[in-house]
């Protein structure tokens, strides 16, 4: 099929995680026909705290209505030193309300937003093949993408594969990879006091231990921990390990019981060399990876999704090519710059927390003193985190694609 000129769709979308649909959505909105090529998900029991940014984003793509009921607003969010560190920094708290907001964003558990998101683009009628990419080869014309049942050809191809994207490798992108010596262990559990919408993060010489609410007496917990003591963690009973977490968590919000779906992720930061080559874009977690610390990881891959919908809508009504040169390169210069920001961010906070040396210690306890008595300073940081003052995409601006 190399060089046929018989497109099946404008453009193909591979993977239905929540980048990928929300990808498709938002194309099919804007009235370009795109392609899912989206097997079913595995069971996901993570949840997500979705930043402002993203919730407007999905509202005005007429899926916010369905996750509503189902996610916890993010009033405030309070970070606790709790190292044993000779220069500990003091406890800060953010609030919305100090920048005019009822919430920072929502916390809603994966398997909700997948519903919903994927209830939405069936309403759309967006073409779905339940099979895998089997191979992507692209040539000067279009994307020839090799499923179960035969083949799709398109102008633009979206890898939206996730961190072992087939995209990615189809297109000869490499990455920088890095792991860190640290696990993350994830679930939800319920206790017996309200966590009044506040998101606690307890920041320890292993890395953070964040409670996030969820609606009701429950909240979702990410436990950054050495890998052998996460495995010690995961092997314990319910009781055992409810009783370890309140312990950890000062009993903050009394008794706590853990609920089933436990999670184990090796932190890791991976950077694509270039985010689109030869006709193939990259989104989501095929583009970059980065820890589940301050809650960036899928903020930034919406921030793909509403960006490239843009650009490929933009051409559309200007009958160009969706695949073009120019398009892509446009794309990678404006996502690269988002992602590499926000991993230096995270990077810098995640090192300072594990760092034994005293003036990187002392310089995060600083940052965070100045961060605590300067308002504008701490507005201005609340701002950015919440929606980057650099990219901001029109469907996160509230207006279609
Ligand atoms: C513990 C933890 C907590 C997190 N918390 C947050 C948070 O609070 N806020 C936040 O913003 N982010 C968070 N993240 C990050 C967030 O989960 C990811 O950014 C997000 O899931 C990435 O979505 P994705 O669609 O890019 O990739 P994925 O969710 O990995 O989806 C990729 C999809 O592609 C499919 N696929 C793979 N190969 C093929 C193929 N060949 N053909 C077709 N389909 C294919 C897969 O089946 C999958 O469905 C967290 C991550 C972790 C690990």
């Amino acid at each position: 099929m190399n060089g046929a000129t018989d497109f099946s769709a404008e453009v193909a979308v591979v993977g239905g995680g929540p980048v990928g649909l929300v990808t498709a959505i938002a194309l099919a909105t804007a009235g370009v026909e795109a392609l899912l090529v989206a097997p079913a998900p595995a069971d996901d029991h993570r949840t997500t705290a979705l930043l402002a940014g993203s919730v407007t984003a999905l509202a005005t793509l007429g899926v916010w209505e369905a996750c509503r009921t189902d996610a916890a607003p993010l009033a405030a969010i309070r970070i606790v030193d709790d190292s044993r560190r000779l220069l500990r920094a003091p406890e800060v708290r953010f609030a919305a309300a100090e920048i005019g907001l009822d919430a920072f964003g929502y916390n809603l558990e994966n398997r909700h937003l997948l519903a919903a998101l994927s209830a939405r683009a069936a309403e759309l009628k967006v073409p779905r093949n339940a099979s895998a990419a089997l191979a992507v080869t692209s040539d000067s014309q279009g994307v020839t993408i090799k499923l179960d049942d035969g083949a799709a050809r398109v102008r633009l191809a979206i890898g939206a594969d996730g961190r072992r994207s087939l995209c990615r490798a189809a297109a000869g992108i490499g990455t920088d990879r890095r792991t860190y010596p640290q696990t993350a262990l994830t679930f939800n559990l319920g206790h017996d006091r309200h966590h009044q919408d506040t998101s606690t993060e307890f920041h320890t010489e292993s890395g953070p231990l964040t409670l996030v609410p969820l609606p009701g007496r429950r909240s979702s917990l990410v436990c950054v921990l050495e890998p052998a003591r996460a495995e010690a963690f995961a092997a314990l009973s319910d009781a055992e390990l409810s009783d370890e977490i309140e312990r950890r968590a000062h009993s903050l919000l009394g008794r706590m019981r853990v609920e089933g779906g436990r999670g184990m992720f090796q932190l890791a930061v991976e950077t694509a060399h270039c985010f689109a080559r030869d006709r193939v874009v990259l989104v989501g977690e095929a583009a970059h990876v980065v820890p589940p610390i301050g809650a960036q990881g899928l903020n930034l891959g919406l921030r793909d999704a509403a960006t490239l919908a843009e650009l490929v809508a933009d051409a559309r009504r200007q009958n160009l090519d969706v695949g073009s040169p120019r398009l892509l390169a446009r794309y990678d210069a404006q996502r690269r710059a988002d992602a590499t920001s926000r991993r230096i961010a995270i990077d810098l906070l995640n090192r300072s927390l594990l760092t034994d040396f005293l003036p990187a210690q002392g310089a995060r306890g600083l940052s965070l003193y100045l961060v605590d008595r300067i308002g504008p300073l701490r507005r201005a940081l609340m701002r950015e985190g919440v929606a980057p003052a650099a990219s901001k995409p029109r469907l996160m601006r509230g207006e279609k694609a």
